[in-house]
């Protein structure tokens, strides 16, 4: 019998089990034959072998169909049931909070958005409807500390401009909740010091959102340099830039920036490169400039180039920059060959490609990962460690440790020189690496 002079619902009718008409009915009518009419290939609807393991954190595992050829899909995802989630109040509605961390933590797989805090009831009362966060979980910045008695809140986490983390941080961790702290973590060492011992005090974690340290190409290229894949790093250069606008905007005041590029932006350099090295900088030596007479850089560097250098003779060239097109790369050279990161600090895209001889060639290769969302890595990073009470891999230190080196180099641009730094390149303590999955 020819079949492809029925319609859909004539199909349908004839067709009895609904098993046998979800599989068909999403195949054309010209591909279905008679059997699959009658529902005797109904027997065909039915599931793949499958692995499906009883722990939560454990992938299934589906049945392969793609050849090794190509690039393999990574395990499916192993979310966690949303009650067992690590709930998050989010302070701070701008930019960075509405642009990437509200929409990277719907994405999450141990951690969501329950509670948010704004000086703007309109905006989060929008912003409240579209995540599904209930009204009684809404603050301002005057009812902040009654997030204490909300039992639906664990972490707080800080999207402020940077002069206003240290109290927002401080106050949360008087709430006795745990702390997520966008970088810059202050807007000076002794800042850190002490949001440092007020959670300490209160018996909650802390961790600063260095989200590249959780970004995976970033991750393979620090793997490289550790297993000498590319022999010995000698030298790297640096540099992330942008354009800026709007005089008014709190990145160009200094009381509520703390600096310029360099505390923005600069410092995606400065941390990375001791992030994939491992090792901390003994010496620095900069140089800054603003063009005279621009009002965005009345009180704020536009320029910031500076040169650290590492106990193990590694020297880092870096650069960055508030007036020019935007530029985000970083490049290790080794004594085998080189590692080169493009849109190295940017939020997706990033590009990993290295070089090295083989005989007559050059031979360049771009490794390229599958892309995940490093915010919501890092936020989920943050959430398994209060889950399995497990120090960040990112703590406080690691934001303190920052700022004694921009402290270095802001003191080095003022005087001209280069400035040592007290601590003989001992790295902070930080948590066990991140299991991200
Ligand atoms: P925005 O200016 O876009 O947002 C800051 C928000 O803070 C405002 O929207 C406002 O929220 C609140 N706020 C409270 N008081 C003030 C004030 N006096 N002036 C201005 N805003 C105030 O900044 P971003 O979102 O770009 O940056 C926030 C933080 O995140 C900074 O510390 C920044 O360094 C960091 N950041 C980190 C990035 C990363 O990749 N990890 C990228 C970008 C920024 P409301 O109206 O809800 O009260």
């Amino acid at each position: 019998m020819e079949n492809k002079n029925l319609s859909r619902k004539e199909f349908l009718s004839i067709t009895g089990k609904t098993a046998a008409v979800s599989a068909a009915a999403s195949l054309p009518l010209s591909a279905l034959t008679t059997t699959d009419l009658f529902g005797q290939n109904a027997g065909k609807t039915t599931s793949p072998p499958a692995s499906v393991p009883q722990a939560q954190d454990e992938p299934i595992v589906l049945e392969k169909w793609k050849s090794d050829v190509d690039q393999q899909s990574g395990p499916t995802p192993t979310p966690m049931p949303p009650g067992g989630r690590i709930r998050y109040a989010v302070v701070g509605l701008g930019h960075l909070a509405l642009e990437e961390i509200l929409p990277a933590l719907s994405t999450c797989k141990k951690s969501r958005l329950t509670a948010l805090v704004s000086g703007s009831p309109q905006k989060m009362q929008k912003v409240a409807a579209q995540y599904g966060i209930k009204p009684e979980n809404c603050y301002s910045y005057q009812t902040y500390d009654q997030l204490k008695n909300n039992q639906e809140v664990d972490v707080i986490y800080i999207v402020l401009p940077n002069a206003l983390h240290k109290e927002y941080v401080i106050r949360g961790a008087r709430a006795g909740k745990h702390i997520l702290c966008e970088k810059p973590m202050a807007t000076s060492s002794k800042e850190c010091e002490d949001m440092i011992a007020a959670c300490r005090s209160a018996n909650v974690k802390l961790m600063i959102a260095y989200r590249i340290q959780y970004e995976p190409h970033n991750r393979k290229l620090r793997e490289l340099i550790k297993t000498q894949t590319f022999g010995i790093p000698k030298f790297i250069e640096a540099s992330n830039a942008q354009s800026s606008a709007n005089p008014a905007h709190w990145r160009f005041k200094k009381a509520l920036a703390g600096g310029g590029a360099l505390p923005d932006i600069g410092l995606y350099c400065l941390n990375t490169n001791r992030f994939i090295l491992g090792e901390e900088p003994i010496e620095v030596f900069a140089y800054q400039y603003s063009t005279p007479g621009n009002p965005l850089f009345k009180e704020v560097e536009e320029l910031i180039s500076w040169q650290m250098r590492f106990p193990s003779g590694v020297i880092a060239s870096c650069a960055s920059d508030y007036n020019v097109h935007e530029s985000r790369r970083y490049r290790v050279l080794c004594d085998k060959g080189w590692l080169n990161m493009d849109k190295a600090y940017a939020y997706k895209g990033q590009k990993l490609t290295t070089a090295r001889a083989e005989g007559m060639m050059e031979k360049q290769e771009e490794i390229s990962l599958a892309e995940k969302n490093q915010f919501a890595l890092e936020i989920d990073h943050f959430s398994d460690c209060i889950l399995h009470n497990k120090e960040p891999f990112t703590p406080g230190e690691e934001g303190l440790q920052d700022h004694i080196l921009m402290e270095a180099i802001y003191q080095s641009a003022k005087e001209g020189k280069p400035v040592k730094i007290n601590g003989q390149g001992k790295p902070p303590q930080r948590g066990p690496e991140p299991k991200l999955d």
